[in-house]
């Protein structure tokens, strides 16, 4: 029995909130406005991001330009090859834009499923002139939560119910799907969340710690498995519906 690995993209796999630098360099500042409704929990990411990206005004040759200039976290490659000798699967989950992150993998040397779409669940974006289209084709129902990207609802149809299930990330968009994790790796406002909230979580810098953690954890296992140091289930489920907005 392996774990799966899910990861989130933002911040975690790229080093700076691609979609953040997006709204920041290419949008009406009034797509601040709409952060704000976010955070304070009263719309959900799906509209979130539907009503800021309207409000981007650029040409595909400036938000390739733009895009060009993400760096990944530099351990990245090597745990994504570590994972493919430890044949653990690996998924990235992301309220981002699939034009936006395959572009940024390619940029970085990555090929094959993880920027064909078979590893990767994201929103979705065309470029129209200079305006962009949204799609989410991984929200909706049973997601309570408007994500752009329902995570929790992802990890739940990827994974095999015996495997573990190993989520890595780093924002507040991560919160639901940490929950639903057996083993969270976490940073910045992930981490606080976790901690606030009493889930079990590794506090991580780059995806190196998160290797060597996991080949720990895999030795220390009879069959490479991971263990699972968390919470009770019940415990986690609780909170669930406690920040459910
Ligand atoms: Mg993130
Ligand atoms: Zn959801």
């Amino acid at each position: 029995m392996k774990p799966i690995i899910f990861s989130d993209f933002d911040g975690t796999i790229s080093q700076v909130d691609v979609t953040d630098l997006v709204l920041t360099q290419l949008a009406h500042p009034s797509w601040r406005e709409v952060e704000q409704e976010w955070s304070r929990g009263q719309i959900g990411s799906r509209e979130c991001l539907e009503r800021q990206m309207a409000l981007v005004d650029a040409s595909a040759k400036e938000l390739n330009a733009l895009v060009d200039s993400v760096p990944l976290d530099p351990h990245f490659a090597a745990f994504y090859q570590w994972a493919g000798r430890r044949k653990f699967p690996l998924y990235v989950l992301s309220d981002g834009f699939d034009l936006i992150i395959r572009r940024v993998l390619k940029n970085t040397g990555f090929g094959g499923s993880l920027k064909n779409g078979k590893q990767l669940f994201s929103s979705a974006l065309k470029i129209r002139g200079r305006r962009v289209e949204t799609s989410f084709p991984y929200a909706g129902p049973p997601c309570q939560h408007d994500c752009a990207t329902c995570k929790v609802e992802v990890i739940r149809r990827v994974r095999n119910s015996a495997s573990p299930v190993v989520f890595i990330g780093d924002g507040l968009s991560d919160r639901f799907a940490a929950q639903a994790a057996d083993v969270v790796f976490a940073k910045r406002q992930l981490l606080s969340y976790c901690r606030e909230n009493d889930i079990a979580c590794q506090p991580f810098e780059t995806f190196a710690e998160i290797e060597d953690q996991m080949e720990a954890m895999a030795q220390e296992s009879v069959v490479g498995e991971i263990p699972r140091p968390r919470e009770p289930r019940l415990k986690t489920r609780k909170l669930k519906m406690e920040v459910a907005v």
